[in-house]
């Protein structure tokens, strides 16, 4: 396939990304890189990309999988980051990643803490939400939209919530993404499937107008990759291959929890977080049965880490406000796992000091005089746009971009008698992994809940997997509980050897 990626492709375009001059660099293969990556090569432009590490190395993967409408950019009174964010979220249902994103139902419960005149705003905010979503184009038969519940009903969505004294709860739709990693996979696939050289475990050391210096993390072998514009999405690490752009990195922390830890819970919850004027804290049910508990937003001082810890006092505070809402509170010994992620946040006038939760979550294009244009801050759900700016910034005698309506990789019709489980992770790919089963057997065996060896061998043959962590960290997200990644590991050794 013309998306596939793998070693044996990698091996053979960086010997070309030595010799040949492209149009476009881009350093960073987070959903942002990925993104510029795909709309530079869609223009018709050559392009190379490089990441240090792997595809969602960075943020990308520790995000709360959320493809949201904006409507928080609309409380504080953001409306055009509001507007893009649902503009994209429905490109992304509509057009782009149908396979990949779907509506998601909230629950907001109704307990002491939520008044009956803060539910009527936060319905009223709601309300304005989906008056967006029409006005953004995106239908009610993708994004149903909000309604009040009963207890009972909210009862039977979430059972762990607690009875007593709880008058109901606001439903409310959202996109969400089965996986953020998976996202950025099928973009950077995509871009590959449009000419563009994705080259993982490349290393930018320094960079220019012209091109980069970067080493060759495998071999370490340094060369210059030579270009005509380039382009740095390198996220919360921008500031190091920049030195003018300058970031306010903030922490946000999800719990893992296992699967049944909160009873058969059919929806997210909103989880008033106390004294947090209008904040919530976020449970997020997923695909694999998981639940991610959400989120934290604390200013990080220091040296960015390549992957940053989770504190305990963190997973303390996420526990005691979800504690608010259930009826019998979850222990630690409960928390599965846990993760973090920083968010690129661009520092702007009154971003020193002030919480880094009221910085705004617009992105910014920056160009330095040397000519490099920075792509940095907004969200998983604006990378398109953001995408789009940076590359029409870099190059701005391109033609016009065509993303908004470019399907990525697994997008179109899914065929028929295939596993549910196959249809969420692949699309219109999902029969060619079934194939691998059908054509080695040995292949079905599983390997965590929901993932086989065929999806281990899959990564590593088409999605660029070059290492048990790729497979384990990122093609799949077995790695968030550590004691199955422990067991797993084995199996993505075999999967290597074998593919
Ligand atoms: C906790 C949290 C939750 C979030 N939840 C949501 C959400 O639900 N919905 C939403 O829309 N947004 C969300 N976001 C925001 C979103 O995740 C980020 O804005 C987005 O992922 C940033 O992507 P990026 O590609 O710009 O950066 P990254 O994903 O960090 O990518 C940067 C890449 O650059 C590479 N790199 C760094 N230095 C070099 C170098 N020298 N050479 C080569 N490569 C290099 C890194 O390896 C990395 O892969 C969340 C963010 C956080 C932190």
């Amino acid at each position: 396939m013309r998306s596939s990626l793998n070693a044996a492709r990698r091996a053979r375009e960086l010997d070309e990304a030595r010799t040949a001059v492209v149009d476009v660099l881009v350093v960073g293969l987070g959903v942002t890189g990925a993104g510029a990556a795909l709309d530079a090569a869609s223009r018709g432009l050559s392009v190379a990309a490089v990441d240090a590490h792997d595809l969602a190395f960075g943020t990308s993967r520790w995000s709360s999988k959320l493809v949201h409408g904006g409507l928080r950019y609309l409380a504080s009174g953001q409306v055009g980051v509001a507007w893009e964010s649902a503009v994209e979220r429905g490109a992304l249902l509509r057009h782009t990643a149908p396979h990949l994103v779907a509506a998601h139902p909230y629950l907001l419960p109704l307990t002491s803490d939520v008044g009956p005149g803060e539910a009527a705003t936060v319905m009223t905010g709601y309300r304005l939400g989906d008056a967006l979503r029409a006005a953004a184009g995106t239908p009610r038969s993708l994004l149903p939209g909000p309604s009040r519940l009963s207890a009972a009903r909210a009862l039977a969505l979430a059972p762990s919530l607690r009875p007593h004294g709880l008058r109901g709860a606001l439903l409310s739709w959202d996109g969400r993404v089965v996986d953020d990693a998976r996202l950025v996979v099928a973009i950077a696939r995509t871009a590959a499937a449009h000419g563009a050289r994705v080259l993982t475990r490349c290393r930018a050391l320094a960079l220019a107008g012209d091109g980069a210096r970067v080493r060759d993390e495998l071999t370490g072998a340094e060369f210059d990759i030579r270009a005509r514009a380039v382009v740095n999405a390198t996220g919360v690490w921008a500031g190091g291959l920049v030195p003018s752009v300058t970031l306010r990195p903030s922490r946000g922390t999800h719990l893992v929890l296992r699967p049944g830890a909160l009873g058969a819970l059919r929806a997210g919850l909103h989880v008033p977080i106390p004294g947090g004027r209008a904040r919530f804290a976020l449970v997020l049910p997923q695909a694999d049965g998981r639940v991610y508990v959400g989120l934290t937003d604390e200013p990080l001082d220091g040296p960015v880490p390549d992957v940053p810890e989770a504190p305990e006092s963190d997973v303390a505070f996420l526990l005691e406000v979800l504690g608010g809402v259930l009826d019998r509170p979850l222990g630690r010994d409960q928390v599965a796992g846990a993760f973090a992620g920083l968010r690129p946040l661009v520092d702007g006038p009154g971003g020193a000091g002030g919480a880094t939760a009221d910085l705004s979550r617009r992105h910014a294009v920056l160009r330095s005089p040397d000519g490099v244009v920075t792509v940095v801050g907004g969200k998983l759900t604006t990378y398109r746009r953001m995408a789009e700016d940076a590359v029409g910034a870099a190059c701005p005698h391109a033609p016009a971009s065509r993303t908004a309506r470019l399907p990525l990789a697994g997008a179109g019709p899914v065929p028929s008698g295939v596993p549910r489980r196959l249809v969420l992770r692949y699309g219109a790919e999902a029969g060619a992994v079934l194939d691998l089963t059908r054509r080695d057997p040995a292949l079905a065996e599983p390997v965590a809940a929901g993932i086989t060896l065929a999806d281990l061998v899959w990564a590593v043959r088409h999605e660029g997997a070059l290492d048990a962590g790729d497979l384990l960290d990122r093609r799949t997200r077995i790695g968030l509980v550590p004691e199955d990644r422990a067991a797993a590991l084995p199996a993505a050794e075999a999967a290597l050897r074998r593919a």
